[in-house]
């Protein structure tokens, strides 16, 4: 016995299916990475909209099927039917958000999904009352449940790419994630129902008014399930938005206060190392464009440790404000003074280019903090300056000469000003002598990794460790990563220095994991440089083959002022690692230029408030604690997950639980430790799985 087809029910079937899959995609796309409560919410009505679709999708195939009698079926069975669908679309939406890789994404949701579509195409079937039974032709039936599986894992991958539930190409993925779904759904049907046959003289019992019914019924129910949630999707997205512009609008507020303290130093107001160099870099360019030199001039307060000791604390921060009261005052009002350290500052002279005019500035500097009394001590100063081009024409240079020639007027007997001559390059030399200490060390076995533990916020268990590079100097001791980063930045060996940390830390996970423990993910610290480096991803690549690991078990940090200054390369390299399953945390967050708008741009699952920040928590200054809040909570609209750095009191870690950060890492819970002592912190794998 055979049956024929009704072309428009059939139509309908297909575009139910098309629906439900595009209505889940684009709910689930919200979800984000984040495990929240709205995130479980979003996954629970796009298990509802798929689950229904599948489920409505067949039961409208069916009576698209004409077959000569009326078919009739039992109410239990298509209730469960519906479960089975619904539940199998929870598991493979919560795998397509979850795993990793979105391969492995596309594997796991496609089995999932297919085993479900599957169980519950034969479950409705076997709701039909047919006597006797319906024999199957078994090579058609697995040929629909390959198709079947090959389409949703196409569909899943391709909705693996979906964050950002808004923007054409979010749209686009969807569209195809959703038709590639309504193919496998109408596969594991339509060539289902081929290879099904039906006895000869099978009795079926029923009538068409049931199946008429039956059929307004499901239209009618699974269009309210779609309706209803794109309903609660547009609500909710309407609600995010205005709670974003919202938040947005308070935010350039904040962001102005970001930008202002990023760059001026907090005693004396004064701009600071930052924003100096950012001055100095754009007078190069004009130099470079017209021909106009300058000079840098570097002070230093002659025992000004002695009058800390002395006078204490207090009064040495006003000394510090009146000396810069003092320096702006004798100045042009286009130079520009910061403060670079304890009692050091750093002149910009913007128009001279003459030894004499440059000398003559830096006189009348020292005449007017040698005109200083202060409560019964007279002051006075060192300074050395160094002329663009002459002297240098790079801006680290200059003030390192400068700096090089206030140290030889201390040297000198204090009180007085030296112009930077060639036969000073002291200082130069020692990071030229380090450069090569360094060089052996990286390529011999002189770096090591220390490793900093991040811990949940609330419940304080480890959720990942920072790779922090150690180099114990022979005879200098540990020298600081702030300062050899710099060195080998500079003299271009940092990619050597950073594939040496990455196999380090690759080497110590794969021994770790060989040792039976469950190794959370560790993150490493990305420099500029190596953004631009084709080969960066190779590196990656062959590291994680090299110790045979998940792309999950590390992670990148990138800096934000880093990621801000790139932002081309950055993207791109974000999307890469995004692409190959590895998460990238925007470091030092709150220190780079106007953050917050940055943010959406780029594609990172986690950001680090910088120290600087959490110095200042809980109240220090009401509106800094107010940013930490505002930061977090736009961070989670935008589904990042949010660390804290440099918490070191039991009173910042209680506010920063109490505005919802996620993890936190500092003093307070660990030091950066030797491997040795981290493995302390794990689980054997089998108690806590991942
Ligand atoms: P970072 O990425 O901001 O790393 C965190 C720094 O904060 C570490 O300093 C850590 O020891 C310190 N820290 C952690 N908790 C606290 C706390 O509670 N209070 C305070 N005051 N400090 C805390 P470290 O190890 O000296 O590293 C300094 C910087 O050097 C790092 O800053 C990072 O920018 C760079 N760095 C370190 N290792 C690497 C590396 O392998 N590659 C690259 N490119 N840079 C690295
Ligand atoms: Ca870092
Ligand atoms: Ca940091």
């Amino acid at each position: 016995m055979s049956g024929g087809y009704d072309a428009r029910l059939v139509v309908l079937s297909v575009l139910v299916a098309t629906l439900a899959s595009y209505t889940a995609f684009d709910v689930v796309s919200r979800v984000g990475t984040r495990q929240s409560w709205r995130a479980y919410g979003w996954l629970l009505a796009g298990a509802l909209a798929l689950g229904t679709g599948v489920w409505a999708t067949h039961f409208v195939a069916m009576i698209a099927f004409e077959l000569p009698v009326d078919l009739t079926y039992d109410l239990r069975t298509i209730v469960s039917a519906w479960v089975i669908a619904v539940v199998a679309s929870a598991v493979a939406l919560n795998a397509s958000t979850r795993l990793g890789q979105p391969l492995r994404r596309g594997l796991a949701g496609g089995v999932t999904l297919t085993l479900g579509i599957t169980s519950m195409h034969y479950t409705g079937m076997h709701a039909m009352h047919v006597e006797p039974g319906i024999e199957y032709d078994a090579v058609l039936v697995l040929a629909s449940v390959a198709v079947s599986f090959g389409a949703s894992v196409i569909a899943i991958y391709s909705a693996s790419f979906v964050r950002e539930p808004r923007g054409r190409g979010g749209f686009l993925r969807k569209i195809v994630a959703a038709l590639m779904l309504a193919v496998s759904i109408s596969t594991v049907h339509y060539v289902g129902m081929a290879a099904s046959r039906f006895a000869a003289g099978s009795a079926f019992a029923g009538n068409a008014a049931l199946d008429s019914m039956l059929l307004a019924t499901l239209v009618g129910a699974s269009t309210l399930v779609f309706l209803g949630i794109a309903l609660v999707v547009s609500i909710q997205d309407r609600r995010v938005e205005s709670e974003t512009a919202n938040l947005v609008a308070s935010l350039s507020k904040a962001n102005a206060e970001l930008l202002h303290r990023s760059r001026h130093d907090a005693l004396t107001g004064l701009p600071n190392r930052s924003l100096l160099n950012e001055r100095i870099d754009k007078r190069l360019e004009s130099w470079k464009t017209q021909g106009d030199g300058f000079a840098v001039a570097y002070i230093d307060i002659d025992g000004f440790k002695a009058i800390n000791d002395h006078l204490g604390h207090r009064a040495g921060d006003s000394l510090l404000n009146t000396i810069a009261e003092l320096l702006i005052q004798s100045l042009d009002r286009q130079d520009m003074v910061a403060r670079i350290g304890g009692d050091e500052f750093v002149v910009l002279m913007d128009a001279v280019d003459e030894s004499q005019t440059a000398r003559a500035v830096c006189e009348r500097i020292l005449s007017a903090i040698t005109a200083v009394e202060y409560q019964g001590i007279e002051l006075a100063a060192s300074i050395g300056y160094a002329l663009c081009p002459n002297d240098g024409a790079d801006t680290e240079i200059l003030i390192a000469a400068a700096d090089m020639a206030m140290y030889r007027a201390k040297l000198a007997g204090k009180n007085r000003v030296q112009r930077y001559r060639e036969d000073m390059g002291a200082r130069m030399s020692d990071d030229f002598a380090l450069q090569g200490e360094l060089r052996e060390a990286i390529r011999g076995d002189g770096l090591a990794v220390y490793f900093q533990p991040r811990f949940h916020a609330g419940e304080r268990t480890l959720m990942g460790a920072e790779a922090l590079v150690r180099w114990p100097h022979a005879v200098r001791g540990f020298i600081s990563p702030e300062r050899f980063i710099g060195i080998a930045e500079r003299c271009g060996l940092i990619t050597e220095l950073e594939v040496r940390v990455l196999d380090l830390v690759g080497r110590q996970i794969r021994q770790w994991l060989d040792a039976g423990l469950c190794v959370p993910p560790i993150s490493v610290n990305l420099s500029a440089v190596r953004l631009r480096d084709e080969a960066l991803s190779d590196h990656v690549r062959a590291c994680l083959d090299k110790y045979r690991l998940n792309p999950s078990c590390i992670s990148f940090e990138i800096t934000e002022s880093l990621a801000v200054r790139e932002i081309v390369q950055a993207r791109s390299a974000m999307g890469m690692f995004k692409h190959m399953g590895i998460d990238v945390a925007l470091d030092d967050f709150g220190t780079g230029y106007s953050s917050l708008f940055y943010l959406k741009q780029l594609p990172i699952q986690q950001i680090k408030i910088d120290r600087g920040f959490i110095a200042d928590l809980p109240a220090f200054s009401e509106s800094r604690a107010e940013i930490v809040d505002w930061i977090i909570r736009l961070s989670h609209e935008l589904g990042l997950r949010v660390v804290a750095e440099g918490v070191e009191t039991e009173s910042q870690l209680r506010y920063l639980q109490r505005v919802g950060c996620d993890e936190v890492q500092g003093f307070l819970l660990s030091r950066p430790l030797p491997a040795d002592a981290f493995r302390r912190l794990m689980a054997p794998a089998d108690e806590n799985p991942v």
